[in-house]
């Protein structure tokens, strides 16, 4: 066993507290990643406070990892020491499947491995990102292309894979309207893939406190939400709606903004379950969808994409002690735009 030094809460209220827990030895496909930088997901909130379900605590979360191969296994092909890879929300699949097939091992028929909270094929319940370490079979590791720094590819690896996998599939691209609902982690990634993808993109948000933001990031138009003008003034505009937001939003009324044959497509993850009215959805044949996250090869292809347009994501870099005071300011939705960890912190008092 190799021993890690991790952040881990033994209860849903937290606090983080230092710890150390056990990854796998090397088994010949393996990698062991020494983690540089992890992101924060607001997914990390829902699952430790149990939201989406029962958890097994102490709990470790983190699915945005970016670091460096310090050993490899016997028989690995892809990976060699001291290259710079990342690893996301999943850790392994059953790679029989169809949609394991498919390279949409995301929704692998029988289920896939989250690389937190979940029991993985050796039977060892899995811990996410806020550690120094981590140990990877090969197919799930991706690369981190040259020239990203590796504190901003880490929020790509959940925010950026979430938000590039429906932009591709509703086709996102020149003369698409896009909304993006809620900018923050995921949200200000959807803008910034979607104008990449040459949509015009409009962010719908709360208030207009961070509409400067939103432009630079490349948004054509920002509305708030808060304003029953905008639903007025927006109904029937969009071919895809794309919503990242955590808590219950009025779907109807969202729906009531799409274009005909448009498509909402729902990423964002609330434990509530969502109400809609089906007249705001046969009136123009829209259609109301979900995504979850992205297969492997997708997530190489999303990062390629992000090197090759320059795009990264707008990251706040802070210690391993400040996990608990960053969770708050998520929840506060005073996040500018993704916390990242500074690994090396890991240890510190
Ligand atoms: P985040 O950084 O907290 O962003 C969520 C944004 O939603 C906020 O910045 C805020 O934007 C808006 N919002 C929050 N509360 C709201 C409310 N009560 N009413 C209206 N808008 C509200 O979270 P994130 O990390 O981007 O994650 C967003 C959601 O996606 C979470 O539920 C997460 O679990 C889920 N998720 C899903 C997947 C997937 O595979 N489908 C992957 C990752 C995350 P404004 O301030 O601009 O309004
Ligand atoms: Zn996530
Ligand atoms: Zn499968």
């Amino acid at each position: 066993m190799i021993t890690a030094h991790a952040r881990a809460t033994f209860s849903p209220e937290g606090p983080f507290t230092l710890t150390t827990i056990e990854r796998r030895d090397l088994q010949p496909h393996d990698v062991l990643i020494e983690i540089k930088y992890a992101g924060i997901c607001h997914s990390d909130i829902h699952t430790a406070r149990g939201e989406w379900g029962p958890v097994k605590y102490p709990l470790v979360p983190g699915h945005e990892i970016a670091g460096i191969v310090t050993q490899v296994g016997s028989e690995v092909t892809k990976y060699a020491i001291g290259d710079r890879v990342g690893v996301g929300c999943m850790v392994d699949s059953c790679r029989e499947c169809d949609n394991c097939h498919k390279g949409e091992e995301q929704y692998c028929l029988n289920g896939m491995t989250g690389t937190y909270g979940a029991m993985d094929r050796y039977g060892q319940y899995t811990q996410g990102g806020y550690s120094t370490h981590i140990v990877v079979t090969e197919d799930f590791v991706v690369r981190i292309p040259d020239g990203m720094e590796l504190d901003a590819a880490a929020p790509l690896l959940c925010a950026g894979i979430t938000t590039y996998s429906p932009l591709r599939h509703w086709g996102a691209a020149p003369g698409k309207k896009v909304a993006v609902v809620g900018l923050g982690g995921l949200g200000h990634m959807a803008v910034k893939l979607a104008h990449a993808m040459g949509s015009e993109v409009t962010v719908l948000s709360q208030s207009l406190k961070k509409k400067e933001d939103g432009l630079r990031l490349g948004a054509d138009h920002y509305y708030a939400t808060s304003d029953p003008e905008t639903f007025r003034n927006l109904a029937g505009s969009f071919d895809l709606i794309v919503n990242t937001v955590s808590a219950k939003i009025d779907i109807s009324a969202y729906l009531s903004l799409l274009a005909l044959d448009g498509t909402m497509v729902n990423v964002g993850a609330p434990a509530e379950p969502l109400s809609v009215n089906v007249f705001s959805l046969i009136g123009h044949r829209r259609s109301f969808a979900g995504s979850m996250i992205g297969g492997i090869r997708e997530t190489q292809e999303m990062l390629d994409f992000c090197a090759e347009h320059h795009i990264a994501p707008e990251i706040e870099v802070i210690s391993a002690k400040q996990i608990d005071e960053a969770w708050e300011r998520v929840l506060a939705s005073d996040v500018r735009y993704r916390f990242v960890i500074d690994n090396s912190t890991m240890k510190n008092e």
